[in-house]
This record gives structure tokens, C-alpha cells and sequence, in this order.
């Protein structure tokens, strides 16, 4: 195991509201609506930030929440109102599973979301699943977490007798879960089944005959959620980078009494010869990571494994236990910073100059107008990156902002501004 130095600054995450996580999930769980329970700030983030135009029939609303209401505040109240919106919902949409979504507001006035899910379940014939998704805590890849969470409260138990077989647990894209279950296959893995499951009424049993891996590093209370209905739960590296995904799979392998074919290692050699030219660009480059998404680690892994250093690393929450895979194979004294102090992180990575800054939206263009190259971390998390496949778009996403970085350089488009702070 790797020494990390943790420094915990317990600062304000700075990052998308977890109700992001609602823009590839209600895609991915088909039938599903999303009722976000929240106040007007919820929903012009929603609009603002996911951007999806109304003929495009997003499958997800908000209920607002009031001043009224707050004044009402009456258990019944809520119920009453949710009820008329959900009864619209299923009349107009007809989905086959509702998520009434928790927020700050709705969790700082206590709705009983839980409770009212239940009765409105009884009373609408399918599934209307509380999910705990508040921005009061949890960065905005965590809100998956709460919805896989909910989702497993209504997954069967195992029948008696079930063999032993793998959950993927995790929301990849479509092609990207198709190649890793065609993966499985081929390595004669038997697979119970995805959480969530693209059809929501088939949810795969859960039991002890249960081996679970989780194909992202931010589950870790469905991971624990899982090990309570006593689920065996694999640390296996996030499978993100051509090393990763052939430990991913070996892990997978060794648990399943296989030993791991050779064939991995050459998959993994193929994967690394088509991102020949983007990891020679990134060997011995000094870059910066401003976490925000929970795949810090990860792709701080793949970039040492590319032959590049890493001079500054943050996360805006760290599991040491449930990361602790990908923690085993960082570099020995690298320090991580949780939830930092964002001034003072910024001023140490306009000193240090990084050759790259991987960082949220709102730090992107600070550190570019004082000539420092940025990628935007969230692309880590819409663009498939899993899998060996997936290497070459994960490199192309790395090493396209250094390459363009290179010919602002040359052509002195890049204006070194050393000033000391980075505005508000
Ligand atoms: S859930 Fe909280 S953080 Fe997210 S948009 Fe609503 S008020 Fe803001």
C-alpha cells in the first residue's frame, strides 16, 4: 500500500450539486422519472447546468418547494402535493420507476420522502423510491450512490441454491457495459446482472452467492449497503487506463478460482500501443489535479503509468478504505489534499506551473488567462473512458489540451500573468 499523505482542509467542495448525477441516469434506467423535490435554485441548476431542451422530453421535473410550504410544513401537506404531481407524472409518462429525489431544502424542512414513497408506491402500482441526492454533502458523481442505493431496496433477495455470480455495480455508458460484459464472457466469468439494471424491473437478486465489483470509485455506501445483505465486495482497481482494466479483470479472475489468462496482458499491450504517441507527449509533464468528480485517483494512476508526474492531487472526498485499490499503486508520499482550501490551492498551482490542470469548469479559465493549459474534469466523467477500448479516447482527452498548450506556447499566444490570486 502506497503512503499517502492525506491533508484534510474540510473546505467547501467546489463542484456540481449531486443532482448532476440525474443527467446519464435518467438515460441509462430506462422508464425511469426523476422528481426533484427542491427549491428554485435546484431547478435552474437542473436547466442551467444539464441544458436539455423541453422537445427533448427529459424525463425528470422539480417539485418546488415554497416559502408557503416551509410555512405549512405539515407532513400531510407534502404528501398531498407529491401525490397530485406523481399521479400527473404516471399519467403522462408512464414510468416504470419514480425517484422522488431529496435535496438541501427538502432535507433541512424533513419531508419524509421515505414515507411518502411508500404510500404513493401502494397507490400508483410501481415503484416510487425515495433517493437522498441533497448537494449538502455529496459532490455530483455521489448522487449516484443515493439512487443505487434506493434501487437495491427494491432488488430481490437470492433464491436458495444461486450460484456464485459477479454485480457490476455502476452506471457506464451502454457500449462501454456491453464490452465489459463481452469481456467477462470471454474470461467465463458468470455474471448476475449491472446495478442499475437498464430495465428497472429487472433488478438483479442480491444475496450471499453475490461477488460484487464497482466499475466507479464514488459507491462506496451502496458498496456497503451491498456487504450488509451479505454481499462479497471486490477492491479491485477502477478499470480506467489499460493496467487498471487488466488488474480489474485478473482481481476479477482470482476471485472466481480462474487464474488469469495471458491474454490480458496482451490486451493491456494492445491498449497501451494505440496510445503510444499521447503517452510519449506525457511523459515527464508536470501536471495538477483539482478534483471534483471522484476519479482523482484513478486518473492520477493511469497519468504516472504514462510517464508523467503529479504536482499537485485533490479529491473533494476521500474513502481510503473503499479507494483503497487505487491507492495502492499511487507513487509513495504523494499528498492528497480533501475538500481544499480553493484559494490557496490555486495560488500553489499558478507557482507551480503545471504543464497541464485538470480542474472544474469555474477554475478553467483563471489559470488559462495566467498561460496554464486546463481540461475540464467533467469530461472524465461524459466521455467512456472505461476498458481497454476506451483507452485511446481517455489519452485523447489528456493530451489534447498539452498539445494544444504546446502551440499557444510556440506561437506566444499564452500571456504569463503572475498574478498572485485567482478572482472570485
Ligand atoms: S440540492 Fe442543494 S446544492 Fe443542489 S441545487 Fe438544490 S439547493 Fe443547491
Amino acid at each position: 500500500m502506497a503512503s499517502l499523505n492525506v491533508i484534510r482542509e474540510a473546505s467547501c467542495a467546489e463542484g456540481f450539486c449531486s443532482l448532476g448525477c440525474i443527467a446519464w441516469l435518467y438515460r441509462k434506467i430506462r422508464g425511469s422519472f426523476f422528481l426533484i423535490v427542491g427549491s428554485h435554485t435546484c431547478q435552474y441548476f437542473m436547466q442551467s447546468a444539464l441544458s436539455v431542451m423541453i422537445f427533448s422530453e427529459p424525463r425528470f421535473a422539480t417539485a418546488i418547494i415554497e416559502e408557503s410550504d416551509l410555512a405549512a410544513k405539515t407532513a400531510d401537506f407534502a404528501h398531498l402535493e407529491l401525490d397530485r404531481i406523481v399521479g400527473d407524472i404516471v399519467r403522462e409518462y408512464n414510468p416504470t420507476i419514480v425517484f422522488l429525489v431529496g435535496t438541501c431544502p427538502a432535507e433541512i424542512i424533513k419531508v419524509d420522502l421515505q414515507n411518502i414513497g411508500e404510500m404513493l408506491t401502494q397507490k400508483y402500482g410501481r415503484p416510487v423510491m425515495f433517493a437522498p441526492v441533497s448537494g449538502l454533502e455529496h459532490t455530483f458523481t455521489q448522487g449516484e450512490d443515493g439512487v443505487l442505493q434506493a434501487l437495491l431496496t427494491i432488488s430481490p433477495e437470492e433464491a436458495p441454491g444461486t450460484a456464485r455470480e459477479l454485480l457490476l455495480v455502476g452506471a457506464v455508458g451502454d457500449l462501454v457495459e456491453d464490452e465489459i460484459l463481452e469481456q467477462l464472457a470471454e474470461l467465463g466469468i458468470p455474471v448476475r446482472g449491472v446495478l442499475p439494471a437498464r430495465d428497472p424491473r429487472r433488478l438483479p437478486a442480491i444475496g450471499p452467492n453475490t461477488v460484487a465489483v464497482a466499475l466507479q470509485p464514488y459507491l462506496s455506501m451502496t458498496m456497503n449497503a451491498l456487504k450488509r445483505r451479505g454481499v462479497e465486495v471486490l477492491a479491485c482497481r477502477t478499470p480506467i487506463g489499460p493496467a487498471a482494466t487488466r488488474q480489474f479483470y485478473e482481481a476479477i479472475c482470482r476471485a472466481f478460482g480462474k487464474e488469469p489468462p495471458d491474454r490480458l496482458v496482451e490486451l493491456e499491450a494492445e491498449a497501451w500501443e494505440r496510445i503510444g504517441p499521447e503517452r510519449e507527449m506525457l511523459i515527464g509533464k508536470r501536471i495538477a489535479i483539482i478534483g471534483d468528480n471522484l476519479l482523482e485517483l484513478p486518473i492520477a494512476n493511469l497519468l504516472y503509468e504514462m510517464g508523467a508526474e503529479i504536482v499537485e492531487l485533490s479529491t473533494p472526498y476521500f474513502n481510503r478504505k473503499a479507494m483503497a485499490a487505487d491507492v495502492a499503486c499511487l507513487p509513495d508520499g504523494l499528498t492528497l489534499y480533501e475538500k481544499p482550501d480553493v484559494i490557496a490551492q490555486a495560488e500553489r498551482v499558478i507557482a507551480l506551473k503545471p504543464d497541464l490542470t485538470i480542474c472544474g469548469l469555474g477554475l478553467a479559465n483563471p489559470f488559462e488567462s495566467r498561460g496554464l493549459p486546463t481540461k475540464w474534469s467533467i469530461e472524465f466523467t461524459f466521455t467512456p473512458i472505461h476498458g481497454f477500448k476506451h483507452a485511446k479516447d481517455l489519452a485523447e482527452i489528456i493530451a489534447r489540451p498539452v498539445r494544444r498548450g504546446n502551440l499557444m506556447a510556440q506561437r506566444g499566444w499564452y500571456v504569463d500573468q503572475s498574478a498572485p490570486r485567482v478572482p472570485a
